[in-house]
């Protein structure tokens, strides 16, 4: 299971700046459990943003957003909304969001931060990573985490030594960043790329002490 706690309101509404018209997705799975997605992650985001004076062109609940096919399949019906919408706001793990990102040509912005709780994260059908960084930035990145696609972790831009496409530490692997600047390109976000992230606090992957003393840091951590 991959912990999540969602982002400050703040934080996800500077991310959709002027953007009027949202699509409302969540994880009925990990994320509902977490009390950050499911139904009520749904409607108090939908509340949150309405407030904000943004319309919701829909919503949708997929039970494991991590799962691509599941994902497919259950958004095919929901095209015309989406459609409708400038971008899709996903309340769910950094896997969700880039789950999503892979299927649907579409400005994706998380909602949620994933949080290391220090044990078995569990396992997932897809080729998509996460580190639980605690401060995700799929939505400066397209939707590709560049903790886990770039060796390095960089997060403002490349190194500058990948060749033919090829990551300069592992010549097998495709370059990070080559991949969101093309995804990039393709949602007509490359502005995304003039902005710069502070560095990484580290501290944010850990869990809080609040969160240590709940049942879910004994689950992760005890089994
Ligand atoms: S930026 Fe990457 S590592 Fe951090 S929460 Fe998002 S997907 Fe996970
Ligand atoms: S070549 Fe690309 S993936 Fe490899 S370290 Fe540099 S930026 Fe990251």
């Amino acid at each position: 299971m991959l912990f999540t706690q969602n982002k400050p309101i703040e934080e996800v509404l500077e991310s959709l700046g002027t953007e009027k018209n949202i699509f409302l997705l969540a994880c009925n799975g990990c994320a509902e459990a977490c009390g950050t997605g499911g139904e009520k992650g749904l409607s108090e985001m939908g509340a949150e943003l309405e407030k904000a004076g943004k319309k919701i062109t829909g919503t949708c609940l997929v039970d494991f957003l991590c799962n691509k096919v599941l994902v497919t399949t259950r958004l095919s019906r929901e095209m015309d909304k989406i459609q409708q919408a400038n971008s899709i706001v996903v309340l769910t793990c950094g896997i969700g969001v880039q789950a999503v990102s892979a299927v649907v040509d579409k400005v994706v912005h998380p909602a949620d931060n994933t949080v290391s709780l220090g044990g078995l994260a569990g396992l997932w059908p897809s080729d998509e990573r996460c580190q639980a960084c605690g401060d995700c930035a799929l939505d400066y990145t397209g939707g590709i985490c560049p903790v886990t696609s770039c060796t390095k972790g960089l997060l403002n831009g490349p190194c500058g030594g990948a060749a033919d496409g090829k990551c300069e530490i592992d010549s097998e692997k495709d370059c990070g960043w080559i991949k969101i600047y093309e995804r990039l390109e393709k949602v007509g976000r490359l502005e995304n790329l003039k902005k710069i992230r502070t560095p990484r606090d580290h501290s944010k992957m850990l869990p809080s002490e609040q969160l240590r003393k709940t049942s879910f840091y004994d689950i992760e951590t005890k089994t």
